[in-house]
């Protein structure tokens, strides 16, 4: 790989929606009061469920493992408060399906301050033992992906990784979860990133941060000392910078080929918030049982940035902003770009939640749909060089088979496609249609 350069330019494609980030960006996290009760899913992260361990009726105490590791893709989940199990079973996830999870009853008497965990001696620990270790604390990528961290960390024989690449792009509209995270615990964020290039024997850690941002530059800018291998570039606003293909792209100029991972470019990327979780359990013995969530949008009567147990409802959330104000059409997890209704506001805050955002009928309400007119914003704007507009007509034709023949399985649903298409085509939500039925068929035997 040649050489890091400062890399001024960016990735190809992409588009330049507006940054939304006014409402929240200069209020500090604040940590909402604990509430009766709290639900974990089982499936949290990508890869295998993790296994309950716990009965009904136990009492478990904050911090508690509950659910262990089903399997090396996946990861352990442990009680975000002290309390008692009250259900194990099925309940209804954000998205509308049932899930299994844990239902977790607060108790009113406890404190609820976590037990003084203890410091992991991280530096005389293996690689193997700090993977595990990092699968002990149920870490996993906090920027939505929820993809287990210590996958990542697991790189194989013959290769080898040189650069850390800390993700604080977020360049979703409206979020700034990780916005403020850099500006409150960069000596955190700092130490999680030193833990992680040492334990990856990578020589120099690199922060990319889009320059919307400027106090969290200039914040972790006063904690990066001379000498230290840690590099700060300030990156261009653009969509979807956060994607890992993009920001490595952008910062060394490097191309991770479709069906290849950053570790085949020598580069290992983890967002700000997953390395403050690794900094928490490494440096204080805590495992990941909070994320901050960016509570958004002209719906929400006072917008924030909280401290949230995992498990906690959406609707407490809502309440301790203030509530939705009346003209709220739609609540949404994520950012507007990647973001998924909420079909139940009784759906429980996650690993991944970085987001809760409400919209009025300004956000919501559908442009009138015209038919395609070839004019190729849609191509142009895909950062990953797919067509879109071909992928959305064959979907509509039903044809799903062939739309395996046009990489539809590339696509990353970052919706710039939709956000580009004058024609008001609601392309993202056609190649989802695809890649559902293709994803179930594979999964259903004949
Ligand atoms: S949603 Fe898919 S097709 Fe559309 S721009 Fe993003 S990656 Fe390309
Ligand atoms: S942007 Fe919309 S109108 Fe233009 S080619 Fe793509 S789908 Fe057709």
């Amino acid at each position: 790989m040649n050489p890091l350069r400062l890399f001024h330019k960016s990735f190809d494609h992409g588009v330049h929606p507006a940054h939304l980030k006014e409402q929240t960006c200069d209020l500090p996290m604040q940590r909402v009061p604990f509430v009766k009760e709290y639900l974990m899913p089982l499936g949290q992260n990508l890869g295998a469920p993790s296994k309950s361990i716990v009965q009904i009726g136990q009492r478990v105490r904050k911090g508690e493992l509950i659910a262990e590791a089903a399997a090396f893709v996946s990861t352990t989940l442990h009680s975000p408060v002290t309390g008692t199990i009250k259900e194990i079973g099925d309940f209804r996830n954000f998205d509308g399906n049932f899930v299994p999870a844990i239902k977790i009853e607060a108790d009113i008497y406890a404190t609820q301050q976590s037990d003084a965990g203890n410091p992991i001696e991280w530096q005389s620990l293996s690689i193997d033992e700090f993977i595990q270790e990092v699968q002990n604390a149920g870490i996993v990528g906090m920027g939505g992906a929820a993809f287990p961290t210590h996958v990542k960390f697991a790189i194989p024989e013959g290769k080898k990784i040189r650069y850390l690449l800390i993700n604080g792009a977020e360049c979703e509209p409206y979020l700034t979860n990780d916005h403020r995270l850099m500006i409150e615990r960069p000596e955190d964020l700092l130490m999680g990133a030193e833990i992680v290039r040492q334990k990856l024997g990578a020589e120099e850690t690199v922060i990319g941060v889009e320059k919307n941002k400027p106090e969290a530059i200039a914040a972790l800018r006063q904690h990066i000392k001379p000498g230290d291998p840690v590099r700060l570039v300030p990156l261009h606003v653009k969509y979807p910078q956060g994607a890992e293909k993009m920001i490595i792209k952008t910062i060394f100029n490097r191309e991770v080929p479709a069906g290849q991972l950053p570790r085949d470019v020598e580069v290992n990327v983890n967002n700000v918030s997953t390395v403050v979780a690794i900094a928490d359990y490494f440096e204080r013995g805590r495992p990941l049982i909070e994320r901050i969530v960016t509570v958004s949008g002209p719906g929400i009567t006072y917008p924030a940035n909280l401290i949230v147990p995992l498990g906690t409802p959406v609707r407490e959330l809502l309440r301790f902003c203030g509530g939705l104000t009346d003209a709220t059409q739609e609540v949404i997890m994520g950012g507007p770009m990647m973001g998924r209704p909420i079909a139940t506001l009784d759906s429980p805050i996650t690993k991944g939640s970085s987001g809760i955002l409400a919209f009025t009928a300004a956000e919501t309400s559908r442009r009138k749909e015209y038919p395609c007119i070839s004019c190729g914003r849609c191509v142009e704007a895909c950062p990953y060089f797919l067509n879109p507009a071909r992928l959305a007509r064959l979907s509509r034709a039903r044809l799903f088979d062939e739309m395996v023949n046009y990489n539809v399985m590339d696509c990353v649903e970052c919706g710039c496609c939709t956000f580009a298409c004058p024609s008001a085509i609601p392309i993202v939500q056609l190649i989802r249609t695809g890649k559902d039925d293709l994803r179930t068929r594979k999964e259903t035997p004949a």
